[in-house]
């Protein structure tokens, strides 16, 4: 084979595609309960988009971005992240005007070029959640509650929900100058990397897996926010308990992306190793202002679609297994194939799940491709059911066969189905 995919990609199919697909399913059906409705917003965007939202020195916008000029030489960059991309359709389409909360979910690829590993690739999917239009902690708790509930509605142990503020332009520049002073004295104990960003951006020391040991001698945002900024964080706090949503601070919780304020939060799995995080969000008020369109505050969240399959709990796994699909048709004779495609058709338009296996191949070979595919039903069409116009359905779980007539063969089944 002379092409491979590239480096940090998946191809998904079979048995994993289904879980994918279910698990999609179910996550988008919660996430319209609570009142989101689906965005979609292009693949690519222009590259200025995530300078200016995800921050200039950020890793992404450094050194993860896949960025490429259009036959125009306007440069583009693949999504590497959704939040950036719906604040623009936001304001592009000027949802502002009508008021009120705003409440989108998406799910969908981003790109970052970063080092593969289990559990971080170069393509990626996130399933994520915007509330658009308000400054209120009640909409913080809504989100924080809603990226909970993915992960209970696949019956997850209890997580390790982080929660923490990071500031506002009130009061995130003077503690990072603040920051800046203590890490004059500190230089020589930062990694390389840190050493050259401490003086741009001393936030990303935090951020930094490398540089824990001098992350526990610095002054924490928490004790410096002002007034606005820790009324907010603690009537949050106030509604999660109210809740009873468990979550610890973390005073060290900061997120890569340049764009949040005020509440940050992430749900971290204990069993996943260096990449623990299955989802991360926050509050993003400054935002819409940097893309040049006023005042809107916002949160949001998004997950790691990957990260959630490689977690997901045995039991929601054996459930599914049991999810079988209804009738596997073996042909032995194809006299009447266009009759049983008729037949399988009408199955289908139904909600009914009906394979023909047109592959010629022998009986054995049929019937066991009907059990490994978990199909309730085969249906056997051979020469001797043709000639009494009737098929042999089998039961693949008790064994038992019957002989239906095949006027009647479609309501069979379909009824077997419900069972
Ligand atoms: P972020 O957009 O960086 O806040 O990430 C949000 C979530 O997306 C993380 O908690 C992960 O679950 C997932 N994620 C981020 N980057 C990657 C990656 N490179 N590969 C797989 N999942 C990722």
């Amino acid at each position: 084979m002379k092409f491979k995919r590239p480096r940090g990609t998946n191809d998904l199919f079979g048995d994993r595609m289904s879980i994918w697909q279910q698990a999609e399913s179910e996550l988008t059906g919660l996430i319209r309960n609570y009142g989101y409705s689906e965005i979609r917003t292009p693949i690519f965007e222009m590259t200025d988009l995530f300078v200016r939202a995800v921050g200039e020195g950020s890793d992404i916008v450094t050194k993860e971005m896949y960025t490429f000029e259009d036959k125009k030489g306007r440069s583009l960059t693949l999504r590497p992240e959704n939040t950036a991309p719906v604040m623009r359709a936001f304001l592009e389409n000027s949802l502002h005007r009508t008021g009120g909360i705003k409440r989108f979910y998406y799910l969908g690829p981003m790109f970052r070029y970063d080092r593969p590993q289990a559990g971080r690739y170069r393509q990626f999917h996130q399933i994520g959640v915007e509330a658009i239009g308000s400054e209120d902690p009640s909409i913080d708790a809504e989100i924080i509650d809603v990226s909970l509930s993915m992960y209970k509605l696949f019956r997850y142990p209890r997580l390790d929900v982080r929660l923490n503020s990071v500031g506002c332009p009130k009061c995130l520049p003077s503690f990072k100058e603040v920051l800046k002073g203590e890490l004059e004295g500190l230089k020589e104990e930062l990694c390389g990397n840190c050493q050259d960003r401490a003086m741009i951006n001393p936030l990303r020391i935090f951020d930094c897996k490398s540089c824990d040991d001098v992350k526990h001698k610095l002054p924490v945002i928490t004790d410096h926010l002002c007034g606005e900024c820790r009324d907010h964080f603690g009537k949050l706090q106030e509604i999660l308990d109210g809740m009873k949503i468990d979550y610890s601070l973390d005073p060290l919780l900061v997120r890569g992306l340049d764009y949040y304020t005020k509440t940050a939060f992430e749900i971290l799995h204990p069993e996943l190793g260096a990449q623990n995080a299955l989802c991360g969000g926050g509050r993003y008020d400054g935002l819409a202002d940097d893309c040049g369109g006023g005042f809107v505050p916002a949160i949001g969240f998004s997950a790691g679609m990957e990260r959630l399959i490689e977690t997901l709990p045995e039991e929601y796994m054996s459930n599914l297994a049991a999810a079988a699909k209804v009738a596997y048709f073996a042909i032995l004779d194809d006299s009447m194939i266009a009759e049983i495609m008729l037949i399988a058709r009408e199955m289908r338009l139904e909600g009914v799940s009906a394979v023909i296996d047109l592959s010629g191949r022998n009986i054995k070979k049929q019937m066991r491709a009907a059990s490994d595919g978990s199909f309730k039903y085969a249906v056997i069409v051979g020469p001797e059911e043709i000639g009494r116009q009737e098929a042999t359905v089998k039961d693949l779980q008790s064994g038992e066969q019957e002989s239906i007539s095949l006027d009647k063969l479609q309501s069979y089944l379909v009824e077997g189905a419900k069972e």
